[in-house]
């Protein structure tokens, strides 16, 4: 494959800003990519959040504008190196729309920020400018998630974008649940013609303007990020949130591609975040982090070896809270303790404040956002709980797996892709999974991992088993790049 040029546009990205797992991923399937020769930059806005002295970003190039709902916008673009050959980053400075204290929310209303059509429109549009007025146009845009929904349809439909008549894109559906749907009205903010809101066309979903809608509708290519999920958005509402339609009629464009992990950042052989180090030759560092664990969240030591289970979220239904909930004091009655690290939805602060409370020496909720912690969960837990209502891919299972965590998940999306059910009598398996979303369920899987447990042998020739398990980005890197081969391979037949 000829060496291509690819930009890869995120509403976020580790390490600059993170709300969630497609920052993960933003971060790392650049480098992955760039190490098979190609060039790649990655485009984020500047948000107040972005250390830029620690990650040297510089401001290049002139004041450069768009036209966002009627007003002119000014805007810059800052660069900085990665460290990694042919992977750059590029940062949109608009302070008005992305100097703020979150990324996407309104912390004094708690509910999204109200102009955020504005801010993603306007950051399609500077994005594409960017590339224009720096000369970079890519023979690939690799879009992620509702934000960037309408990158695939101003190549489509604006003429401003002429030049990446040769460019192919691909949207990425992190999360089907986030659609970036506003009223009627913003539609005219876009700058489109009328007539593209309609039924039957790329924008309108049931009434209101849907970025995610215009991105799937528009792009060359879809994905989504295992092959579970992408069947189940396909299959009903439960999984599709009203696009199972639209993605079926798709159905030919739309792949299903695992995340990978970014083994500098999460591997225990050399994390720095966590206490001592160990790998599964040498094992014996995890003891010493389950310690420190402990202490750092005020968990008290049990007389006996009591296994920790650790849970790091956003506290949101789609995570399985409602089952925890429900479940609750069966499951603290139970041999364990819990050391819980999210933020997220009021209701779930609450209940786990309360746990806090009631159970003190059973379960340590810490409710911040904190990636210290979170890599000495992952190290120092035992077991990991992602009981979700659905989950695209999820990151927190494959991180613990590394970490000889054993996940205990709900057979859904990239959680039935990668965690294999334990058989301790074959002497197989990964994990324990459970199928129903059901309280009851859940409990009695927890229950069987603990009984594994008491076993010695058996649990560590598991860990080991999960410790050597690979989902490094090499594999869905080639996959990408497969999507990309095909994605430009339709946009020459179209334009022949
Ligand atoms: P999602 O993107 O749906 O939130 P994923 O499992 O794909 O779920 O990714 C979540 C990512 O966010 C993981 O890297 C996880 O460690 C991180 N994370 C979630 N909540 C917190 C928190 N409170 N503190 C630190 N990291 C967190």
């Amino acid at each position: 494959m000829e060496s291509l040029k690819i930009l890869l546009v995120s509403p976020e990205a580790v390490p600059y800003a993170k709300t969630g797992g497609l920052a993960d991923v933003a971060g790392a399937l650049p480098k992955a990519i760039a190490g098979h020769g190609h060039d790649v930059k990655l485009i984020i806005p500047l948000y107040r959040q972005v250390h830029r002295n620690n990650y040297g970003l510089e401001k290049v190039g002139q004041d450069l504008n768009v036209t966002t709902a009627g007003r002119v916008e000014n805007f810059r673009i800052h660069k900085a190196p990665t460290g990694i050959d042919r992977f750059e980053a590029w940062f949109v400075e608009h302070d008005g729309f992305f100097d703020r204290p979150e990324l996407y929310r309104d912390p004094k209303t708690g509910g999204d920020w109200a102009d955020n059509d504005e801010r993603f429109s306007f950051f399609a549009r500077a994005v594409l400018k960017a590339c224009q007025s720096f000369d970079f146009i890519p023979d690939i845009i690799h879009c992620n998630d509702w934000q960037t929904g309408l990158i695939p349809a101003l190549l489509k439909v604006d003429k401003t974008y002429n030049d990446f008549n040769r460019t192919a894109s691909i949207f990425s559906i992190h999360n089907i649940a986030y659609q970036g749907n506003f009223p009627e009205e913003s539609f005219a903010k876009l700058g489109l013609y009328n007539s593209l809101f309609a039924p039957g066309q790329g924008f309108e979903f049931w009434n209101k303007v849907s970025f995610l809608k215009a991105g799937v509708w528009y792009s060359d290519m879809i994905n989504t990020v295992s092959e579970t999920y992408a069947r189940e958005i396909q299959s009903s509402n439960e999984f599709g949130y009203g696009f199972e339609g639209i993605l079926k009629e798709r159905s030919a464009d739309l792949h299903g591609i695992i995340n990978g992990i970014d083994y500098d950042i999460w591997n225990p052989a050399i994390d720095t975040l966590i206490p001592v180090m160990f790998t599964p030759d040498k094992p014996a560092g995890k003891k010493k982090c389950k310690a420190a664990l402990r202490k750092a969240l005020g968990l008290p030591q049990a007389r006996k070896d009591v296994p920790i289970v650790g849970i790091i979220s956003r506290l949101a239904d789609q995570k399985g809270f409602d089952l925890i909930a429900e479940a609750a004091d069966e499951l603290l009655s139970l041999d364990l303790q819990i050391a819980l690290l999210g933020t997220g939805d009021q209701k779930y602060h609450d209940l786990f404040q309360a746990l806090n409370k009631k159970y003190p020496k059973k379960i340590a909720a810490l409710l911040e956002f904190n990636n210290q912690i979170a890599h000495l969960i992952e190290a120092g837990s035992d077991m990991f709980l992602m009981p979700s209502r659905y989950e695209p891919c999820g990151l927190n299972q494959l991180y613990s797996l590394k970490y000889g965590t054993i996940p205990i998940v709900r057979r859904t999306g990239g959680l039935a892709d990668t965690i294999e059910n334990a058989n301790p009598v074959k002497g197989t398996g990964t994990g324990f999974v459970f199928n129903r979303y059901d309280s009851k369920e859940m409990l009695a899987a927890i229950k069987f991992a603990l009984e594994v447990y008491r076993d010695k042998n058996i649990w560590e020739i598991m860990m080991l088993r999960a410790m050597r398990q690979d989902f490094s980005w090499d594999m869905s890197a080639v996959k990408y790049l497969e999507l990309y081969e095909k994605a430009l391979k339709k946009k020459t037949m179209i334009s022949l």
